[in-house]
């Protein structure tokens, strides 16, 4: 995948944080489109069809959430939001209306363009259907449902597999609590999170060296978890 010719809208009202990140997506080589306004948002999305938003929650005209909502509508666009560090909520409402992943302002730019990447391939990969993985010594095959360790044949029940299949969609980027929990055991089973969290922690133990320490099944505190895979750059 050549990332020579994605093109990245950049949502920001403050001049300052949009310089800095124009700066740092034409480095990585994207093409940046701005907008610092909600209304000008949808005019650039409408007529440029980016490859992927970063929006920023606090618009002067409107505010973030609603341009996802909008956008969702319409568009399956990856979207990565830049939120304030203390916007719990708003981080929470923006992933529900649609958002792929979030960035929390200070943002390190390593981060930022990880992030930006994760979401790239998440989109390219769901129309791929990549089903292999490997998470340090594991290695596992979601079409097959094998999973293999350093010490031989790891057992998954179908319930974990479901659970690995829905992260790994999203690989790299952040699948909120209740949407795992929708997919997995149902849209009657939401509040369930016990289920989830048990589902988890027997994953880690099945799958990372240190379930205590997990570096493949991330934790994301009040919102969701993380797969990530070395195949990540
Ligand atoms: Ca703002």
């Amino acid at each position: 995948m050549t990332e020579a010719m994605h093109q990245v809208l950049v949502i920001e009202d403050e001049p300052s944080i949009r310089k800095v990140l124009k700066v740092l997506l034409e480095a990585e080589r994207f093409r940046v489109i701005e907008a610092d306004t909600a209304l000008r948002a949808e005019i650039e999305a409408r007529s440029h069809k980016p490859d992927l938003l970063l929006i920023d929650l606090g618009l002067p005209d409107s505010d973030g959430l609603t341009v996802i909502r909008r956008l969702r509508a319409w568009s399956p666009v990856p979207i990565v939001v830049l939120s304030a560090r203390t916007m719990e909520d708003q981080k929470i409402a923006a992933l529900d209306a649609g958002a792929d992943d979030y960035v929390t302002k200070p943002f390190s730019a390593p981060e930022l363009l990880a992030r930006v990447r994760a979401a790239l391939r998440r989109n390219v990969r769901s129309t791929e259907q990549t089903s292999a993985l490997k998470l340090g010594d594991v290695r596992l095959d979601l079409d097959r449902r094998e999973a293999r360790g350093s010490a031989g044949e790891i057992h998954l029940t179908p319930l974990e597999y479901r659970v690995i299949e829905c992260l790994a969609r999203h690989l790299g980027s952040i699948v909120m609590q209740r949407q795992l929990i929708g997919e997995v055991w149902g849209p009657e089973r939401l509040d369930d999170s016990r289920s989830l969290r048990v589902c988890i922690k027997n994953l880690r133990e099945k799958l990372e060296r240190d379930p205590q320490k997990p570096r493949y099944l991330l934790t994301e505190t009040g919102l969701g978890y993380r797969l990530r895979s070395d195949e990540e750059p």
